[in-house]
């Protein structure tokens, strides 16, 4: 088979491989979708904390700008009015604007000279201030980054604007605690865990809202680095852009990650001072019910995905497997795993459209195997048969297929150059002895041999293959036939006949003869055997010619019921002459036994026609009987349970068991006619003897058929056997000749 096989497995494997590729590809589309999904979530929810942080940032510029505005506008009302001259004195300055002061957030008023030399709103003298020139260099309301409060521990800013007073150039502080600004920069946390940086465009932060750097000259860009261990190049980077952008006065949003968690971060310009409100939100909580949604929606994603693919393996196998068990029931016999017959005709069909040359087909069959099969254990006679079938792929030549057609025949397709004889004797040499489980074991075979013509059709090749075989089936050494001219006749005449048969039966060509069978005790009648005849074109075709075919084609059940119902016909016209009528035997083929209720139409029959079925006598030959396969014992109850009289036909010629044939209580024994055929007549006396003696043991009658001569007649009298038919007192007569008997009798 594997060798054979190889074809179908192949299929098999192409359709494996694009389910697999299929359930690949599925995969790999659903991973993508996922991943997709899971991007495009991840990029929407983005976007929307871009644009919360970009809006929060923004307005807390704003806000930022607007107050500082107010602020300065508030130096410059106070300039334009001394300027216009409405003060005399410094005081009087601070007298009208101090109460004004705390509105803006400012802590004090400070007017000083070029030198640094002044005074306070709130009473402080000061001198010297630091860096006073820088100061003196605006033009326009400056203000100053952070610097330390003379007065206070204060980090303050300074508001400045200078002007001239009494001829002489001054300038004027307001002071606003750097504090300040935090309220402003703080009022809009990012849910409570984001702040803000108020930076100058250096970098340099002004005002943490987090409150964490107090010192001053702290640069941003260095402290996130060195604050979140920034080292990957990547984060680097953005924080590098942070600063060129806020370098080249633009704005910004990004995200980067300081250690496991995401922040995000927008840098919005100031519209005073050039400074920058870098507004920083850690890994919001926004951003993390996105990370838990989307490992539940991915983690979805795959659960499904797997559920699906899972389920598509599953219908995959399942029907992979079905498909592969169908396979194996319908092509694969599975004792030795060749091809079946399906197998065998689909292969070697294809194996006759081939237009090689030297082509054969031939049928191996085991002679005896039935008596094999009764000596050893069933698995054991089924070892052989696999021993021999691989024996026989092994001998055949290469690409031979080999299949197990029934019990013990083989049907084996070939091509083979040689002589074919030659490989007939390597079969007899090498697949005829075989050692089974330290048995030895020797089998006779017997081949039918077809060489391959014109030939399409693989049953007609089968058949001739049979017919070869049939002429040395059975026989107890090796032997083979050849398919030769002689059975191209026969093979032509059986489809002449397979051709003609329906019309012959329509036609009443089929005509019913009768044996009579004779009493031992006082030679009257006994009864007699139907038997049919075929009368073509004033020739009568003998039964042995037809018989076996019909019995093939089944045509033999229909000739059956035909002859059964002649035999009542002709039993009830015997009826309205006769006092009595004698019991009459009819052969009952074992194709019928297919059907377990066959018999019905029997009954129906003899019911049509009022006929006792206790007189009708039904012949099954022995062979039939011990048919596996068929639930023979429960269909001879039927049979009996009808009324039918059942004889065992060609008895001795089977391999049936005693315990058989106490099984199914037949009532009549008929004895096969080899039995007389032997030139010896004493040798079989003894196994005669036991016959007669085991059926009287089951009330049986015993009937010997084909006698011929007197010395057998005398021989079988001697034996207490019941009945004799054949030659000796009458061949099969037509029903008018038997009639005479009926005279004769009566
Ligand atoms: P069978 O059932 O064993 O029938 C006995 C055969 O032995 C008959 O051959 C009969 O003519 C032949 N015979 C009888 N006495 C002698 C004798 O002294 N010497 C020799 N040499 N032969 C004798 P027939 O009529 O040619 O039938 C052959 C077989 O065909 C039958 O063997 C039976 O198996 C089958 N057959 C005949 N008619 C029918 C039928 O209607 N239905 C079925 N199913 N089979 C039938
Ligand atoms: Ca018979
Ligand atoms: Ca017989």
């Amino acid at each position: 088979m594997k060798k054979n096989n190889k074809n179908k497995i192949g299929i098999t494997n192409f359709k494996t491989g694009i389910a697999l590729l299929f359930i690949i590809i599925l995969f790999i589309i659903f991973l993508g979708i996922s991943l997709l999904y899971t991007r495009f979530i991840k990029q929407l929810t983005y976007k929307n904390i871009y644009n919360n942080i970009t809006e929060l940032s923004e307005q807390t510029a704003t806000q930022l700008s607007v107050n500082i505005t107010n602020q300065k506008k508030f130096l410059d009302i106070m300039v334009e009015s001394i300027d216009r001259g409405y003060f005399e004195t410094i005081e009087d300055i601070f007298l009208r604007y101090t109460p004004d002061l705390n509105s803006y957030h400012f802590t004090r008023l400070v007017v000083l000279d070029r030198f640094g030399n002044g005074i306070t709103s709130d009473g402080y003298k000061v001198k010297n201030y630091e860096n006073i020139e820088e100061f003196f260099k605006q033009d326009t309301v400056y203000l100053s980054e952070n610097r330390p409060s003379t007065v206070s521990n204060n980090q303050v800013n300074i508001y400045s604007k200078t002007f001239d007073f009494n001829g002489q150039k001054m300038v004027l502080f307001a002071t606003i605690n750097t504090e300040d600004y935090k309220d402003i920069l703080s009022r809009r946390l990012f849910n409570g865990e984001g702040g803000t940086y108020l930076i100058n465009n250096n970098g340099d932060v002004l005002i943490d809202s987090f409150g964490k750097i107090t010192e001053n000259n702290i640069n941003l860009y260095d402290y996130l680095k060195k604050e979140n261990n920034i080292t990957n190049k990547k984060d680097l980077n953005k924080i590098n852009n942070i600063r060129d952008d806020i370098k080249d006065n633009k704005v910004g949003t990004l995200d980067i990650t300081f250690g496991s968690d995401v922040y995000f971060i927008h840098y919005e310009k100031l519209s005073v001072n050039n400074w920058y409100v870098v507004t920083v939100a850690p890994d919001s909580t926004i951003a993390k019910e996105l990370t838990y949604f989307l490992s539940i929606s991915l983690g979805l994603c795959f659960f499904i995905n797997f559920i699906i693919i899972g389920a598509f393996i599953y219908i995959f196998v399942i029907t992979e497997r079905k498909n592969r068990k169908i396979y194996e029931t319908a092509y694969i016999d599975p004792v030795t795993n060749l091809g079946n017959e399906i197998y065998f005709k689909e292969k070697a069909g294809e194996f006759l459209q081939e237009t090689r040359k030297n082509k054969y087909v031939a049928i191996i069959d085991i002679n005896k195997f039935k008596a094999l099969n009764k000596l050893y254990e069933y698995e054991f006679s089924n070892k052989i048969l696999k021993s021999l079938g691989e024996k026989l792929t092994e001998i055949l030549p290469e690409n031979n297929i080999t299949c197990r057609l029934s019990r013990d025949i083989f049907a084996v397709a070939f091509t083979y150059n040689g002589h074919i004889e030659k490989l007939i004797e390597r079969i007899f040499n090498g697949a005829t002895v075989f050692d089974i489980e330290g048995v030895s074991i020797t089998l006779n075979l017997s081949i039918g041999v077809y060489k391959i013509g014109n030939d399409f059709d693989i049953n007609k090749v089968l058949d001739k293959a049979y017919m070869a075989h049939s002429k040395v089936k059975g026989l107890y050494s090796d032997n083979y036939y050849i398919f030769d001219d002689v059975l191209e006749k026969k093979y032509f005449n059986e489809q002449q006949i397979e051709s003609n048969m329906k019309l012959a039966l329509k036609n009443n060509e089929f005509k019913v003869v009768y044996q009579p069978k004779i009493s031992t005790k006082d030679e009257s009648l006994a009864g007699a055997e139907a038997l049919v005849r075929w009368y073509k074109d004033e020739k009568i075709i003998p039964p042995n010619e037809f018989i076996p075919l019909f019995e093939k084609n089944k045509f033999i059940i229909k000739l059956d019921l035909y002859v059964f119902e002649q035999v009542c016909k002709d039993i009830s016209s015997w009826k309205e002459k006769y006092e009595e009528v004698p019991i009459i035997s009819v052969n009952l083929s074992k194709g019928h036994f297919a059907d377990n209720h066959f018999i019905d139409e029997y009954v129906k029959i003899t019911d049509k026609y009022g006929i006792d079925r206790s007189k009708i006598d039904l012949e099954i030959t022995e062979s039939a009987i011990i048919d596996e396969g068929i639930d023979i014992l429960r269909i001879l109850n039927y049979i009996k349970k009808k009324g039918f009289i059942i004889s065992i036909d060609d008895f001795g010629t089977g391999y049936s068991s005693l315990n058989m044939i106490q099984d199914i209580k037949a009532d009549i024994m008929k004895i096969d006619k080899s039995f007389l055929d032997k030139a010896d007549l004493n040798s079989n006396k003894n196994i005669i003897n036991y016959i007669v003696f085991i059926a009287k043991n089951l009330d049986m009658k015993i009937i010997v058929e084909g006698v011929e001569t007197k010395n057998q007649v005398d021989f079988i009298k001697d034996l207490k056997c019941d009945m004799i038919q054949g030659y000796y007192y009458s061949k099969p007569i037509s029903k008018e000749e038997f009639e005479e008997y009926f005279n004769k009798d009566n």
